[in-house]
């Protein structure tokens, strides 16, 4: 082939690539022309997750209809005019790419009226040629359709994901716009139905319960804005809300920082957040936060990434150091003192050893005629609502009894499953140690096992076993339980519902941001089922990761983990063999559903040798 140029739609559309990933960018880009042009109301329409069509209105300045045609050509802006006015900039687009890129991969129309002119002007591009171009009667401000997103790139439209998917995709995107606004009246619905509205009262404080839902909301504190440390530094303001420390989420999802009025990716100042916590917040744990960073427009340059996504600032670490410090700030001053809550897993080094001899074996030896006959009725137990909350305190003997009996909840009748083939030779149970090991005796020699690890394998494989034989899970239904979530965590559960109901959970959405929880895995039913969906949710957020496990099975590890006996559990004797009885039969004995080991193994000829008899 000879070397050539290519020709302007080419290379339009290989260029839109870097702005118009899905319709979800699409969105982004209208919406912030229209923050541009000083709208305060913008409508948003979507239907089929945008492929089909995306329409945002606005009642902004709209655009001069001299300027109309010149606004889709490549590099067209009326935003800046040198490279200087990056360094001032207050608008949130410049790089005059987004409408010459999106009318290059769809059919767009565009109606505008400038604020001072009579007239307004409607223009149609359909792959990047204009179709047609005409005066119209319309209001101030602006509307632009875009219809079949990707129809001339067929190779893009292959790699759009499902609609629900691409529909969350864009209510989080509005969403985050209306907390970064809100003085500006947002709303969006999806295939003509209303899925969320602000009322552009002005206050993050208005916006924030929308989107969080109202309980979550009530867990948050106001972060003030500082005065600034130093009189050398730049000046920079952090204001919004954070969790306070008994409020928390299993990643760093729900951080969301805003610079400048722009939703940004910032991974030093989700980490600053955190650090704003230190020693607060349960280990592996993480605060929600809304920050508005604003700073002096030179501080930062937006010109980093083609989607403005990331910025870099001029002086990092005193943009980490006024974050930490405001959230501090507001942590320590409005936060009640915390509990003080040992670690479980630490809890039993504490405990005498004394209690725990006489707790362990001795009190399964006294009733081992009661416990053995309520064991395999366990399933049937009326669960987390008819029955005592486990205290998971092993120090009080009186609880732990019944902790005994919950946990076995998930152990299935006929314990031994002799139906499997056996992976481990017979053990004996002689007891065990720090609350955490088993030991057992086997005919080559002496077994350590790790409760928790074990427990959670066997789980892991019975759950998996009845997903795969496509019976449903075990469930324990529930009567009258909601949850409140916030709009987008409500919008991922109503993409995954199907996935959950085949794991146990039924749910049912049940206004804008409340759950009913119909049902729950059996094997949770000791677990608050709040808890239990809001573990899940961590789960749906983070996604699959590419190539490895499937959703559901991250979700089922997540809920064998939660419903395992723990460390720093007292078992009776019966409990420890109900254990090994099943750990014998399972697939993959010697590893916990994580990869690690669940048992060691000294043999009979190392015992030996360590004692010198050989
Ligand atoms: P940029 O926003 O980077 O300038 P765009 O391609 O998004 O580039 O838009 C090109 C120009 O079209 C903008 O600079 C603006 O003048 C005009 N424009 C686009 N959308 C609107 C709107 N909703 N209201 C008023 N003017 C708009
Ligand atoms: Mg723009």
């Amino acid at each position: 082939m000879t070397i050539h140029i290519l020709p302007e739609i080419v290379a339009a559309q290989i260029a839109a690539g870097e702005v118009v990933e899905r319709p979800a960018s699409v969105v982004k880009e209208l919406v912030e022309n229209a923050i541009d042009a000083s709208a305060d109301h913008i409508h948003i329409d979507v239907e089929e997750g945008g492929q089909r069509l995306i329409r945002v209105s606005d009642n902004g300045h709209g655009i001069p209809s001299a300027d109309v045609a010149t606004a889709f050509l490549r590099h067209a802006t009326s935003k800046i005019q040198t490279l200087s006015d990056l360094d001032h900039l207050n608008t949130l687009g410049f790089r005059g790419e987004a409408l010459h890129s999106i009318a290059s991969v769809s059919r767009l129309t565009l109606i505008t009226r400038h604020r001072d002119e009579q007239a307004g002007t409607r223009i149609v591009i359909a792959g990047g040629k204009t179709q047609d171009q005409r005066p119209v009667g319309a209001p101030a401000g602006t509307v632009v359709t875009v219809e079949d997103l990707f129809f001339n790139t067929p190779a893009r439209l292959k790699f759009l994901k499902s609609a629900t998917t691409e529909r969350r995709q864009i209510t989080t995107l509005v969403t985050n716009f209306a907390l970064a606004y809100p003085a500006i009246r947002f709303s969006l619905s999806h295939d003509s139905r209303e899925v969320f509205r602000t009322y552009g009262g002005g206050k993050l404080a208005d916006v924030l319960p929308v989107v969080l839902g109202a309980e979550a909301f009530r867990h948050m504190l106001e972060v003030m804005p500082l005065p600034a440390s130093r009189p050398d530094l730049p000046e920079i303001r952090v204001s919004g809300f954070v969790s306070a420390p008994d409020y928390h989420h299993a990643n760093r999802t729900q951080i969301t920082l805003f610079v400048n009025g722009r939703l940004i990716r910032d991974t030093a100042l989700a980490y600053a957040v955190t650090q704003a916590y230190h020693t607060l917040l349960p280990q592996g744990r993480y605060p929600i936060a809304v920050l508005m960073i604003t700073l002096p427009p030179e501080e930062v340059d937006v010109n980093v990434h083609p989607t403005k996504a990331e910025v870099r600032f001029r002086s990092p670490d005193a943009v980490f150091a006024a974050v930490q410090r405001a959230v501090r700030s507001a942590v320590i001053s409005q936060a009640p003192p915390p509990e003080v809550r040992p670690h479980p897993d630490v809890q039993w080094r504490n405990m005498a050893w004394s209690t725990r001899r006489d707790m362990a074996p001795a009190r399964a030896d006294s009733n081992e005629s009661s416990r053995q006959s309520s064991l395999g009725l366990e399933i049937d137990s009326p669960g987390y609502h008819g029955q005592h909350v486990a205290s998971a305190q092993p120090g009080a003997p009186g609880s732990a009894a019944d902790d005994d009996e919950a946990f076995l909840a998930g152990i299935p009748e006929g314990m031994g499953r002799p139906s499997q083939p056996r992976t481990l030779p017979m053990l004996r149970v002689l007891g065990q140690v720090g609350a955490a090991y088993i030991v057992a005796e086997g005919p080559a020699g002496l077994y350590l096992i790790d409760q928790h690890a074990a427990h959670e394998r066997i789980l892991y494989e019975q759950f998996l076993a009845e997903a795969v034989a496509r019976q449903s899970v075990a469930q324990q239904t529930l009567d009258s339980v909601t949850v409140e979530l916030p709009l987008r965590d409500m919008a991922l559960v109503q993409e995954h519902l199907e996935q959950l109901a085949g794991l146990g959970f039924e749910l049912e959405p049940f206004g804008a941001t409340t759950l009913r929880v119909r049902a729950i895995p059996a094997m949770l039913a000791r677990t608050d089922p709040t808890e239990a969906v809001r573990l899940v949710l961590a789960d749906l957020e983070v996604g699959a990761p590419p190539g490895q496990r499937k959703l559901e099975e991250i979700i089922a590890l997540r809920v064998c983990k939660a419903a395992a006996v723990k460390a720093g559990q007292v078992l009776s004797l019966t409990e420890m063999q109900a254990i090994i009885r099943q750990l014998e039969r399972s697939q993959s004995p010697h590893t916990c559903p994580h990869g690690r080991p669940t048992l060691l193994h000294i043999s009979a000829e190392q015992l030996a040798r360590q004692f010198g008899r050989t």
